[in-house]
């Protein structure tokens, strides 16, 4: 459908942004182009509100021009339309400060309609009314508010933030393929047939990893790439099957060189929102942030710390706290600042999901008048635990007697839950390191990388490898921020021998090395300088400049917590020809 109001040929052009049109424009002609957020017909006078990627601008209607007043009727929201009219201020009284264009209109001298649009599902408007499953079937309805529009620019301004600050460091953008090789970084792989070469499959790149250290023996000594990783998952909330980071790796780096260069790109992309953060961040050990927080990722916006009260433990008369140490348990407590007046059904649900989370339960003990716990405790025992956690009155403290691996982890998300609400404003960026190199996996019974089998272990915890791999320690570092991992990486192996003997101890066979990783090892026999790097989980960033709660709402197309696609409906079925061409049959 086109219809228009005039005859002129002058063509539809765009002069100015709906949202940027200001008084300086009044008395000029613009050309507008956008669509309808909602027309108003006050039976004389019929106003149009005309939105575009920049904001929404008002264009009046008058009966002084009733071949356009009629057409202007027609208009429907989500019409697409092109105003062309002159700016003029708003009559007294009506200017609307809600608005950034609030002051002036737009009295309009010519429509034309582009295309109609049928009756949206929902409005696009902030807040949006509608549920996220149907706003994402109709993304590019979801899109058009003006929240998502300012989120996707921001998107586009950390990456070019990010491009010019590591271009400026020397980095090159050198891509790496997704038809690939398995990569493991602890899931499962998206496979891909090969048509060509039956029963063969491509994986996609769960990291450019292999890639980028590849890069670095190609003497590419500075690599960077804002690139799409692909994880099948099991399903979380928080997790994408495909999601984007920004990997770099450099040569001759240590982790100083890491960390350097990290806080001076997080400081450079923090300025798109205008937040100055100061670098550089602070640094806390893996061990030290278990035992402070509970948790390798640490909300430091949260003042709270856990505190270790194994000591006072042992010189309380409690049966049951004294069982515990007995066995290579801990006490460890969290002090709740004014949570003395937490009710007792409430001090209940917290010992229920202290449960939740594997502990026997929770020991609380405050103060208002005089000591109260739920522990039996005399006054000179209540006393020695209070003073320990520094409490004062009208303060509730939390205990945990269980082994150090339950009280922690409980301990850590007790901290978050209770406390997130008084957390301070801002961005508290910290680096967690040394990390174990390994880990037991429950589910694969056997040990595994925390982070990936490239990473490199401390040089003194050598000798320990094949003996005691759990106490190794990695050069490996995350990076937190507000209790969210953004990034994480290492130094790398770059010993062909130390390589090989890490893929052994993880139980792999010469003959699964080889299939796995041939291509890789036969590389850094040619020599391959020291080198390491990081990944940078680019949507979670974005998120949080933002302001947003979930990576869904800064992804342009995302996939729901169960990894579909609402929009194209994917993933589909594929008929038998495609199966066959593929070599391939469905069980079943
Ligand atoms: N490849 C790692 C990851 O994706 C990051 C790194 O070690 O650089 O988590």
């Amino acid at each position: 459908m086109t219809d228009t109001t005039s005859s002129r040929t002058q063509p539809w052009k765009r002069t100015v942004y709906a949202g940027l049109v200001r008084p300086e424009h009044a008395g000029g002609e613009v050309t507008l182009l956008g669509w309808v957020q909602r027309q108003r017909d006050m039976g004389g006078l019929l106003f149009i509100d005309l939105r575009d990627r920049e904001g929404i601008v008002q264009a009046v209607f008058s009966p002084e021009r009733p071949e356009l007043l009629e057409a202007a009727k027609k208009v429907r929201p989500e019409y697409v339309i092109g105003v062309r009219g002159v700016v003029r201020p708003r009559a007294a009284g009506a200017a609307n400060a809600e608005m950034a264009t609030g002051e002036v209109e737009v009295e309009a001298r010519e429509l034309k309609i582009f295309n109609a649009a049928k009756v949206p599902p929902f409005q696009v408007a902030d807040p949006v009314q509608a549920a996220e499953e149907l706003r994402m079937k109709y993304r590019y309805i979801d899109m058009r508010r003006p929240s998502r529009q300012r989120t996707f620019r921001l998107r586009h301004q950390a990456a070019q933030r990010t491009r010019a600050f590591l271009s400026g460091q020397g980095f090159l953008e050198i891509e790496t393929p997704f038809l690939t090789k398995s990569t493991p970084e602890g899931a499962r792989d998206y496979l891909v047939p090969s048509r060509i070469y039956k029963g063969r499959f491509y994986a996609l790149p769960q990291s450019p990893q292999q890639f980028k250290q590849t890069l670095m023996i190609a003497g590419f000594d500075r690599y960077f790439q804002i690139v799409r990783c692909f994880r099948d998952e099991d399903l979380r909330a928080e997790r994408q099957p495909e999601f984007t980071q920004i990997d770099i790796e450099m040569s001759f780096a240590d982790r100083e060189d890491i960390y350097d260069l990290t806080d001076g790109l997080m400081a450079d992309i923090f300025e798109v929102i205008g937040e100055k953060v100061e670098t550089p961040f602070p640094r806390l050990t893996y061990q030290e942030s278990m035992d402070r927080y509970g948790t390798d990722k640490p909300d430091l916006s949260i003042r709270a710390q856990i505190a270790d009260l194994t000591a006072e433990g042992a010189e309380l008369s409690s049966e049951i706290v004294r069982q515990v140490l007995g066995t290579g348990g801990v006490l460890r407590g969290l002090k709740i600042g004014g949570g003395a007046g937490i009710s007792r059904s409430q001090l209940d649900k917290i010992g229920d999901r202290a449960k939740c989370l594997g502990a026997q339960g929770v020991i609380w003990l405050k103060k208002q008048t005089e000591f109260k716990s739920s522990l039996k405790l005399s006054e000179p025992e209540a006393r020695l635990l209070w003073e320990k956690m520094e409490a004062k009155d009208e303060d509730l403290v939390l205990l945990v007697a269980d082994k150090a691996a339950v009280a922690l982890p409980a301990l850590g998300a007790l901290r978050v839950e209770l406390l997130r609400a008084g957390a301070e404003k801002g961005w508290a960026f910290t680096w967690v390191t040394d990390f174990p190199l390994f880990e037991w996996g429950n589910e694969e019974q056997k040990i595994v990388s925390v982070h990936h089998p490239f990473t490199s272990p401390f040089e003194e915890d050598i000798p320990h490898l094949e003996t005691e791999p759990l106490r190794v320690r990695a050069r490996a570092y995350d990076l937190v921020l507000n209790g969210y991992e953004i990034g994480g990486g290492s130094i790398r192996i770059h010993d062909f021998g130390l390589q090989r003997r890490i893929f052994k101890i993880l139980g792999l066979s010469e003959k699964e090395t080889e299939d796995k990783f041939g291509f890789f090892l036969e590389a850094l026999g040619y020599g391959t300088p020291p080198h390491g790097g990081i990944a940078m989980g680019f949507d979670r960033i974005v998120m949080l400049l933002a302001g947003e709660e979930s990576i869904r709402e800064v992804i342009p197309f995302p996939k729901t917590t169960s990894a579909l696609c609402l929009l194209t409906g994917s993933p589909t079925e594929v008929g038998e020809k495609q199966l066959d061409e593929l070599g391939l049959q469905l069980k079943k």
